[in-house]
């Protein structure tokens, strides 16, 4: 026997690249173009490195407090981590144990399946329809828990209440879990339905619509129970999983509700726009409800467009996997990199006009 046969062999996640060239457009990550709320700004400067010294609230109570507030549920119904990534994987590790397989869609966030075979969890996808829509009906069969991003990514359609109703409803004897990353740009949250369902949790996240993907702060929020539950796993893992800062900035980015909805505003405006601009070249994609585009072009394969931008330093987002392998994830930058971003795909088909490969 080696001492391999004893490790817990995994193949990991694998997260957008990060480059960090002066000049570069990064429109690969869904990350927000704009700066947090200028109180955020303000407190980090003004943190007492003394503080440090100590541990932080193990509770976050001050941040769970705040989420509380703003979205009018009892403290005791949220929960916070460090980043919605360690709140789905601390959820997955509470409530997906059956033996029974877990449920999602065949095209969705790369992360669930590597979660569920981190943890030996089985699963099974359910393939969304021609549309890209989920169909509720496959939601349907015996599961060990159901998990699904609304809107979903990397797709960007959004699903209406009645069907996640309708999925949460068929499955009251396991956890539903809504993903909410992408919510605020657009989508209703399935939040009023925790007053119906015990065993619906809501995941979100500060990394997209609130620009504080480097500060790694996201929720969950469902019944009193759910999130007792999730407490204890969490208080079995690592009881100090927020820092300081996070859970003090966090607060902050909550409080401005104003500058939250004028960043929220300016990107669906932003993305709107480059819609237009986009079917004016030639690419078709779902009516996107999210902060990014996923667009395929009727000529020229994402592949190809994904390496002539990169030599104009605009990195997108491209997988090489079944049914998605032709279209570009396109985060929404601000107006002026959507348009270098609109010129050099108008520069790039009139080199090909003139001179075909
Ligand atoms: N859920 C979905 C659907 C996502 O796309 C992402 C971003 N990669 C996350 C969760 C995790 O985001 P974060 O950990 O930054 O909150």
């Amino acid at each position: 026997m080696k001492w391999e046969d004893n490790v817990r062999k995994t193949v990991p996640y694998v997260a957008g690249e990060q480059p960090n060239k002066a000049g570069m457009i990064k429109l690969n990550t869904n990350e927000c173009p704009y700066p947090p709320a200028p109180e955020v700004g303000k407190l980090l400067r003004e943190i007492d490195p003394s503080a440090l010294r100590l541990y932080p609230d193990p509770n976050a109570t001050l941040l769970t407090d705040a989420l509380a507030e703003y979205y009018r549920v009892d403290p005791g119904q949220v929960f916070v981590g460090v980043g919605s990534d360690d709140v789905l994987a601390m959820a997955f590790l509470t409530f997906f144990q059956g033996g029974r397989p877990i449920l999602f869609p065949d095209i969705t966030y790369s992360f669930y399946d590597v979660w569920a075979k981190l943890y030996r969890i089985p699963y099974k996808t359910c393939a969304l329809d021609g549309s890209w829509h989920i169909c509720p009906e496959d939601y349907e069969q015996p599961n060990g828990g159901v998990i699904f991003p609304n809107p979903n990514a990397p797709t960007g359609i959004l699903e209406d209440l009645e069907t996640v109703e309708r999925i949460v409803r068929a499955n009251r004897d396991v956890v539903v879990i809504v993903d909410e990353a992408y919510i605020d740009f657009g989508g209703k949250s399935a939040l009023p339905l925790l007053k119906k369902y015990d065993n619906l949790l809501i995941v979100q996240t500060f990394s997209k619509s609130r620009a504080m993907a480097g500060m790694r702060i996201g929720f969950a929020i469902g019944s009193k129970k759910l999130i007792g539950y999730l407490n204890d796993v969490k208080f079995s893992f690592n009881s100090y999983t927020m820092n300081l800062p996070a859970q003090v900035l966090g607060v902050a980015a909550v409080r401005d509700d104003a500058y939250f909805k004028e960043t929220v505003g300016k990107i669906v405006a932003t993305r709107e726009r480059v819609k237009e601009s986009l079917r004016e070249l030639g690419f078709s994609f779902p009516d996107s409800r999210a902060n990014f585009i996923f667009a395929s072009h009727k000529e020229y394969s994402a592949e190809q467009l994904f390496r002539a931008l990169r030599e104009d330093e605009i990195y997108v987002r491209y997988w090489n996997k079944p049914r998605i392998s032709n279209s570009l994830r396109i985060t929404v930058g601000t107006d002026e990199q959507m348009d270098r971003l609109i010129a050099s795909l108008k520069e790039y088909q009139d080199k090909r006009r003139r001179c075909p490969e």
